[in-house]
């Protein structure tokens, strides 16, 4: 199963908010919409969308103050659209960690394109050279496929829930590396997901008992005792 990119439209002009919601929609993405700075936020650590689409001018907030709040504990992108038309503005948004900036108005192919961009952005921001070029990432006998949302082994498909699906992926970008617990939990659960390791382990056991021949002893994703997981280098 093909699972959509989850993009949350944070927008208080409900005319804007449809037309965004609407065009992402017909091109495959499944959307919600925000129309303040806190919905947003809520959002954003409870449905953990793939991608914001953020307005700058709020009733509750700066759309700069969610940005900077944001990168403090997450690398989620982030596509800016604002009808401020100065510079400066456009400059803060960037520094902050915005991926890409909208000016307002903009056409459904400019928005798309941006849209694509940013995600694909993510996908290889990590340095990990194959995931950049292929949307894929393979040791030994399992394939993590970004594009489709999909893990193999053995060329078999895994059936893993969304939950263990993010923390193969994350691991997989970051493969060779250690990824603490703190760091796994915010980035799958948000800020507010305090540092209780109980759900991870759950996850954990889950998605070795589907990936791993033997969990006991695993060959994909390590543990660390006391500080966090690590997926096994590829070639
Ligand atoms: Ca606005």
């Amino acid at each position: 199963m093909k699972i959509r990119e989850k993009i949350l439209v944070v927008e208080d002009e409900k005319s804007i908010a449809h037309f965004i919601a609407s065009v992402l929609n017909t091109n495959g993405y499944e959307t919600m919409q925000a129309p303040n700075g806190s919905q947003a936020q809520s959002m954003i650590s409870s449905w953990c969308p793939d991608l914001v689409i953020l307005d700058l001018g709020l009733p509750d907030m700066d759309g700069l103050d969610i940005l900077r709040a944001l990168r403090t504990w997450s690398s989620l992108p982030v596509v800016v659209v604002s009808a401020r038309t100065h510079e400066h503005d456009k400059v803060d948004a960037l520094d902050l960690g915005a991926d890409d900036y909208l000016t307002k108005p903009f056409g459904t192919d400019e928005l798309l394109a941006r849209v694509r961009t940013a995600i694909r952005h993510t996908r290889t921001s990590s340095g990990n050279g194959e995931i950049a070029r292929t949307g894929i990432y393979t040791v030994d006998d399992l394939v993590i496929d970004y594009n489709k949302h999909q893990v193999l082994v053995r060329g078999e498909n895994v059936h893993l829930t969304l939950s263990e699906f993010r923390i193969v992926a994350l691991l997989g970008k970051y493969a060779g590396k250690v990824l603490t617990y703190d760091f796994l939990i915010r980035e799958l659960w948000g800020p507010r997901a305090g540092n209780d390791n109980q759900i991870l382990r759950v996850n954990m056991a889950n998605i070795r008992r589907k990936i791993e021949e033997n969990p006991a002893e695993p060959h994909y994703i390590f543990t660390e005792v006391g500080v966090g997981y690590r997926m096994a280098e590829g070639e």
